[in-house]
Order: C-alpha cells, then structure tokens, then sequence
C-alpha cells in the first residue's frame, strides 16, 4: 500500500506533538519528512532560565537527531520556498512533497525593525539574545530597567511579567535591587487580559516589589545616545537596561508563498480545523492567525486538532472535534513561585482564563510539562 507522504515544516512545539502522534499511530507506514533549520530545540521558559544564569546554555539545546520516531525523517535544512498548491517545498537539501502540508514555522523576530534596539537595547525573545544576556545582567549595576514589549502580537503574554519578577529577584540576590527600577511595558490594559484574577495577582507582586506597570503602550524605539525608550504616545523613559520583546512577524518565506498578504498577516485558517484556504494545507502554531495567544502550549492542541484529521483521512474515521483554543501556561511570580492560567479563546463569545494561585505543586507541575514534552519528543530522561 503507498505511504501517505505528511510534509512538516518546522520542529517546534507545533511539528513536534503533530510528528509524535502520527508516528505513534502508524510507525513506519506512514511517511512524514520533518524540516527544522536549526538542530535544537530551545523550549522558550528555558531562556528565563539562561539568561537568569537558573541553567547553562548547554542543557537547555534540545538536539534534534535525538528525534528518531518510526515513520519520520527530521532533516536540519532551510526552507526557501513553499508552493501550497502543490503541497511543495524547496530547501537547501532539495524539493519536497506531501500529501499532506503543515506550515509550523513559528513567527520570527525582527529586533531590527525597532529603530536603535539592536543598538541601543538587549532582546530576549530570540535564543541568541536570551543566551547571551547571561553575560550582560551580572554588569547591570545602577538605574532604570526597563522590559518592554515592541509590537502588539508577542509570543508567551505572560513572559514580560515574568521577566520583571525574575529580575527583581535576581537584582536582590546581587544586592543590587536598591539600586535599580523596573518597569514593564505593556500594549494591554492588564498584564493578562483574559484572566482578571490572574492580572490582579500579578499586579499585585509588581506592587510588592516596586515594579511600575506602564499600561497600553508599546515602545516604538530606542535612543541609544540619550539612553531613552520612545513610548507609542511619546512619552520617553530613561533606561540603562533594555530587556526587549522584539516585533513578530510572519515568515517571509510564508509571505512569498501566498499563504499570507504581509508580515503581519498571520495565516488564515479554518478555526476549526486549521486548515488554509488550500486543500490539505495546515498552518499551526505560532505562524496561524487563529486568534489563540502565541504560546507553545496553544501550537500543541492545534497540532493535534490536525494530526486527528490526517488519522482520519488515512483510517477513515470520523472528523475531529473543533478546536477549541485552550491551554494552560505556567507563570514564574519569582520567589521560586509558579502559579498557572487555564485560558480558552475560542469556546465562548470571548475569551476566558481561570487563574491557579502559586503552589509547590505548580513547580512541580511545571518541572512535569517540560520533561513530558522531552520524554514524548526525545525520547530522554526527565529534566535535573
Ligand atoms: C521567553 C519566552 C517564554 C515562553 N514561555 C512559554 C511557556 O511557558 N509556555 C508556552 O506554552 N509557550 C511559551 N513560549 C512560547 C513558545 O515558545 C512558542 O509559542 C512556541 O514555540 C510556538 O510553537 P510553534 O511550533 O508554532 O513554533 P516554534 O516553536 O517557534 O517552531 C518553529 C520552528 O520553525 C523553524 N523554522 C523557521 N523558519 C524556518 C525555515 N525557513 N526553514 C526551516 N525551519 C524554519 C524554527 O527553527 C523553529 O524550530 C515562550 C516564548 C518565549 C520567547
């Protein structure tokens, strides 16, 4: 019988949970060609964790030829063109087809199209940046922080708060807190708008530790000379540490295969079944415009939501559920505290979010989802 060819472009948290499944279900009778120009995985909370000096670089590169499932080829090549129609795409190892096409590329970062950020500033979006903050906070001595978001749509909400957290802690540890301010921008009227309880927590552990919530802004540049951040509404704030959300934007390799108008023009989908405006093309994760906040946890139930369409197709089955925009995200308060915030985007008229105050069983619970996605993924041991 011929092999259903399953094209994946992309082994993040989308391509790897949608790889996993289907090699578990069908073993070598299926036929998936796994793409990823990198040849690690970096799980995004583990770059806190590096640029807070909380783990080494080294631990925190998940690689991928540990990735060896029955039925999947994970090729380390660059993607450079896609052709939707035909379900096809170049790279730099040659041309690929699928029966099947899952566009997983995430949203790439554009520190560069903040004018004086790379200059001026430090980003710890990208794992680049993240890593090599390691070695500037330990220089940070005196003045006003400032963790700034750049552009409305950021991977991960909660990761600005919990940067500010993490580096008041880590400010206090060098007995250095007296000397420092932290502020966040934020482009939301509350850290995590879907969930009130969540927010007023947060807002709350800001206020206990001197951190200024600076609301419904972005910052649109850097003066790296005057060492000021330019607010949307003008306004300027001094800084001596910039920790920047860099701009997102769509891939260009996404853009010039039609899939998207623009680099702001995440991917239109089916809600329900993620699939694009072509037949057999999907788009999870990251680089979707289904309206889920961009976060690893969302690329995962999304993934799903596919890999039980293509069972379906295969085996004839019936169709899955919709999806349903659902997901859980851990969130570091410092102080060794984790709390978690179910949210739901897409069941209701708007969307919704329950807050799980910090526990030490949302430390552990924590630990648990990062080795469950190594175990599942890499095969490896649970994490120290
Ligand atoms: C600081 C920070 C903290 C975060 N914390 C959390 C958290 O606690 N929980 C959570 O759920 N999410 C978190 N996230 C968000 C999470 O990392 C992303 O939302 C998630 O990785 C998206 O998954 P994805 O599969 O859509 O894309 P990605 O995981 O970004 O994967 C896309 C893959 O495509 C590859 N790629 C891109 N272009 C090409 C190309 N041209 N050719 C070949 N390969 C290419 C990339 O190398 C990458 O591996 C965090 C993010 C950050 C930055």
């Amino acid at each position: 019988m011929t092999k259903t060819r399953v094209l994946v472009l992309g082994a993040g948290f989308g391509g790897l949970e949608l790889t996993t499944i289907l090699s578990e279900v069908f073993g070598d009778t299926i036929d998936i060609v796994l793409i990823d120009k990198s040849d690690a995985f970096v799980f995004g909370f583990s770059k806190l964790d590096v640029m807070f000096g909380r783990q080494v670089p080294a631990a925190a590169r998940h690689p991928y030829r540990d990735v060896v499932k029955p039925g999947v080829r994970l090729l380390q090549t660059a993607v450079r063109s896609i052709d939707p129609a035909a379900r096809r795409a170049v790279t730099d190892d040659g041309v690929f087809e699928g029966d099947v096409l899952v566009v997983a590329l995430g949203a790439d970062l554009d520190p560069a199209a903040t004018p004086g950020l790379v200059e001026g500033g430090h980003e710890f979006y990208t794992v680049e940046g993240a890593f090599a903050l390691r070695d500037v906070l330990p220089r940070f001595e005196r003045g006003p922080a400032i963790v700034g978001v750049t552009g409305k749509s950021f991977k991960c909400p909660p990761a600005p708060s919990e940067t500010a957290l993490l580096l008041h802690d880590y400010l206090t540890a060098r007995g250095r807190r007296e000397a420092t301010e932290i502020s966040v921008v934020m482009p939301f009227g509350t850290p995590i708008p879907p969930s009130p309880d969540t927010s007023q927590a947060i807002l709350t552990a800001f206020a206990e530790r001197g951190i200024t919530f600076v609301k419904d802004s972005l910052v649109q540049a850097l003066d790296p000379v005057r060492k000021v951040a330019v607010l949307t509404n003008g306004t300027e704030m001094p800084y001596e540490l910039f920790l920047g959300v860099p701009v997102h934007r769509v891939p260009q390799v996404v853009v010039e295969s039609g899939l998207a108008a623009h680099a702001y023009d995440w991917v239109k989908v089916n809600k329900q079944t993620l699939e694009t405006s072509f037949p057999g093309v999907y788009a999870v994760g990251d680089v979707n415009g289904v309206g889920t906040p961009k976060a690893g946890v969302f690329a995962e139930g999304a993934a799903r939501v596919v890999a039980t369409a293509i069972i379906a197709q295969i085996q004839g089955g019936p169709a899955p559920d919709a999806y349903k925009g659902q997901g859980s995200c851990y969130v570091e308060f410092g102080h060794s505290q984790v709390g978690r915030v179910d949210v739901d985007f897409l069941s209701g008229p708007k969307p919704t979010g329950t807050f799980q105050p910090p526990s030490e069983a949302l430390v552990a619970e924590k630990v648990e989802f990062g080795s469950s996605r190594l175990r599942r993924w890499f095969g490896q041991p649970p994490m120290p």
